[in-house]
């Protein structure tokens, strides 16, 4: 009888019985399960990783809105959080972006709030960090969760991380704990800007999947902040109907909406009138 690795999409199998056995190059056994490599097995916990988070796994942290935190801490008042708030209404900006670009609030007030909130220390990363382990990362996992892991030692075995947003940690540290057990996994709060562009330096040859506020503004590309609406709009429906995270990229005087069923492409293209 022969077994298939679990991995999906991958076409290996097995002879059971070789497998029963555990005969040397016959992949690994977890639970239930075979995979024909290491590397399926990563890319199997990747896959449910992924879906953990789009299912809104992560969403059961439970946390202080930042909001409140930057009026009790007198980083701005009552009034300037409730114009804010009325501002991200309908908008894709974060409320800590919208303070920001409005001048309310500094860069460093803002990291140094969200640090409090996300209970971690805020850090700031060279913009050449080397990714470490990064053959043993599947890319999918980097690009749906923006993170850099900057430093691996196994001596110490400690394995420390960078991440934008503290809703992901309890995901990582499962990945991380299932794959190097006894490691101390540390983790500090980066920009997602910054993130991302040391993500790009370290995968010249990937295409990272950005954040949307961060595609509709870049400048001299898309449509614009009027458009938002309307995309997020889109956005939402196609990821209601692909079951799945829906890639956005601005084009001339377009967006560009990718989204995948199990036997459908969806593309949308919105574009302006005229
Ligand atoms: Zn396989």
């Amino acid at each position: 009888m022969k077994i298939q690795c679990a991995n999906h999409g991958c076409p290996h199998t097995a002879h059971a019985l070789t497998v029963k056995m555990g005969l040397p190059g016959h992949g690994e056994k977890q639970g239930d399960l075979w995979f024909c490599s290491r590397r399926c097995y990563k890319n199997f916990l990747a896959d449910q990783m992924i879906a953990d988070k789009r299912s809104g796994l992560e969403k059961t942290v439970r946390r202080v809105k930042l909001g409140l935190l930057l009026v009790k801490n007198n980083l701005i008042n009552h009034e300037q959080l409730t114009t804010a708030l009325a501002e991200k209404m309908g908008s894709l900006k974060k409320l800590g972006h919208i303070l920001v670009d409005s001048g309310q609030l500094t860069e460093k007030e803002l990291k140094a709030a969200l640090s409090m909130q996300a209970g971690i220390a805020p850090i700031n990363l060279d913009p050449h960090t080397k990714i470490k382990l990064k053959e043993e990362i599947p890319f999918k996992l980097v690009d749906e969760f923006h993170f850099v892991l900057f430093e691996f030692d196994e001596e110490d075995k400690t394995l420390i991380i960078a991440l934008h947003n503290m809703d992901y940690i309890p995901v990582l540290e499962d990945y991380f704990a299932t794959l190097y057990p006894g490691f101390l996994i540390k983790f500090y709060l980066e920009d997602e800007k910054k993130i991302i562009s040391v993500i790009a330096a370290n995968y010249p040859n990937e295409t990272l999947s950005l954040p949307i506020e961060e595609t509709l503004s870049r400048p001299g590309e898309g449509v614009g902040k009027d458009m938002e609406k309307a995309v997020l709009k889109v956005v939402e429906f196609l990821n209601h109907f692909t079951g799945s995270h829906v890639k956005i990229d601005s084009l001339d005087n377009a967006v560009w909406l990718k989204g995948e069923t199990d036997d459908l492409k969806v593309d949308v293209y919105l574009s302006k009138k005229g």
